[in-house]
């Protein structure tokens, strides 16, 4: 069946605005992803009808929003193949990376104990072990990445040592587009006896993820990257670690029993979910779930793909524009820099043609430091991205030089 884009960019309200009276061209869905209409709808609907507090109210709206909230975990949890036990709500990924920072990190870390990153990790996937590594004593080892290839797993192999105790990395690179072999790193992480931690941001958006054949121990993703809303995010954790692991936060919902001097803790997912949750977000995260796997999630990631190795020979096509990421197997996003011009300036000047991409370090400094770069314009894609929108890029990126007198 061909992949009917009219209809899929058809439901994409933001997509038939003007921006400085152009069509909008919006490449800048790695940053968060536009929303279909399906999705919009519900979060109208539930905080219209449905909306009421979760899990202690005995009323029919109150059981209602209980209902699609619990649904919507089950939905998720089909979706990546595992029980809605291993489902905690979180705000986002970065809260979901803290959370196993701070509660396995704190329990399991110990002075010279070492974490394994990359050195192409967003802040978000770095920050949180510097954190737990400072207060412990542990060390933090960068693995090297190689914008050029694809990810050979054997450079982390090499760095597991008998003191290694997560091994955390990224699915796929939000300034690279490289995609990491998941499978391959968790099964070193198993045979060290170290947790896997994989941000899943950029992967989960692009095909199917089966974290149990995957083998993770950790893996996390942001609501808003995948058609959902912002401020939920999912953690998928293995339930026997997440049975072992100590609440990160404490107040209402997630405990047993609550006396003045000490209290008994709810079992996993609720043990990680303290006070009122996005409620009408994690609904409306379960539609966006249910919209991908209508479209079919393996179908937008195989158009992605296309429109990249299109987007790719367009922009190498343009003197004086440099590509940032060339793995064979990226996918995503491409990143790039031009001679003539700074990448704020790119992003303004072509902000005036209707084209959104976006520009900076892209919270991932270590990996701009090792290539001896500010920054970069990032243009990335969804489901409704078209080469047509590379042309648009290809043409505005002709006027920045012009400007630039090239
Ligand atoms: N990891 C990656 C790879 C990302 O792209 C992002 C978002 N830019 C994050 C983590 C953080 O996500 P959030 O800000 O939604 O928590």
């Amino acid at each position: 069946m061909q992949y009917d884009l009219e209809k899929i960019k058809a439901q994409f309200p933001v997509l038939n605005r003007k921006i400085w009276d152009k069509p909008l061209i919006y490449l800048d869905s790695a940053a968060s992803m536009q929303k279909p209409q399906k999705v919009l709808d519900a979060i109208n609907n539930n905080y219209s009808f449905s909306y009421s507090n979760v899990h202690r109210g005995l009323h029919k709206l109150s059981e209602e929003a209980t209902s699609n909230y619990e649904g919507a975990r089950l939905k998720i949890s089909k979706f990546i193949n595992c029980s809605e036990k291993e489902i905690v709500f979180t705000s986002g990924a970065t809260a979901a990376i803290n959370l196993v920072a701070y509660s396995w990190g704190l329990k399991n870390i110990s002075a010279g104990d070492e974490i394994i990153i990359t050195i192409a990790e967003h802040h978000a996937n770095i920050v949180p072990w510097q954190l737990i590594a400072q207060q412990k004593g542990a060390k933090i080892i960068a693995a090297q990445v190689n914008p050029e290839e694809d990810f050979d797993a054997e450079i982390i192999k090499k760095l597991v040592t008998d003191k290694t105790k997560i091994i955390a990395f990224p699915h796929v690179s939000n300034v690279l587009g490289t995609v990491f072999p998941v499978k391959e790193l968790c099964k070193i992480a198993k045979e060290c006896g170290a947790i896997s931690v994989v941000d899943g941001c950029q992967g989960i958006i692009h095909g199917t993820v089966d974290v149990k054949k995957l083998g993770c121990d950790f893996y996390c993703f942001s609501g808003h990257k995948l058609y959902g809303p912002t401020g939920i995010g999912v953690l998928y954790g293995k339930y026997e670690i997440l049975e072992e692991m100590p609440p990160f936060l404490g107040g209402g919902d997630m405990i047993d029993i609550v006396k003045i001097n000490q209290s008994t803790y709810a079992d996993p997912p609720l043990r990680f979910e303290a006070g009122t949750p996005p409620i009408v977000e994690a609904i409306a995260l379960g539609e966006a779930i249910d919209w991908v796997v209508e479209t079919d999630i393996d179908r937008i990631g195989k158009h992605e793909k296309n429109v990249i190795s299109y987007g790719m020979s367009i922009l190498t096509s343009i003197q004086g524009v440099n590509i940032f990421g060339t793995a064979p197997n990226k996918t995503g996003v491409i990143s790039f820099t031009m001679d003539c011009a700074h990448s704020h300036d790119i992003a303004t000047i072509i902000d005036r043609e209707g084209v959104a991409v976006r520009a900076g370090h892209h919270c991932a400094q270590p990996l701009m430091d090792a290539f001896n770069l500010v920054s970069t314009t990032r243009a990335s894609v969804g489901a409704y991205s078209s080469n047509q929108d590379f042309d648009k890029l290809g043409e505005a990126l002709t006027k920045v030089k012009k400007i630039f007198g090239v």
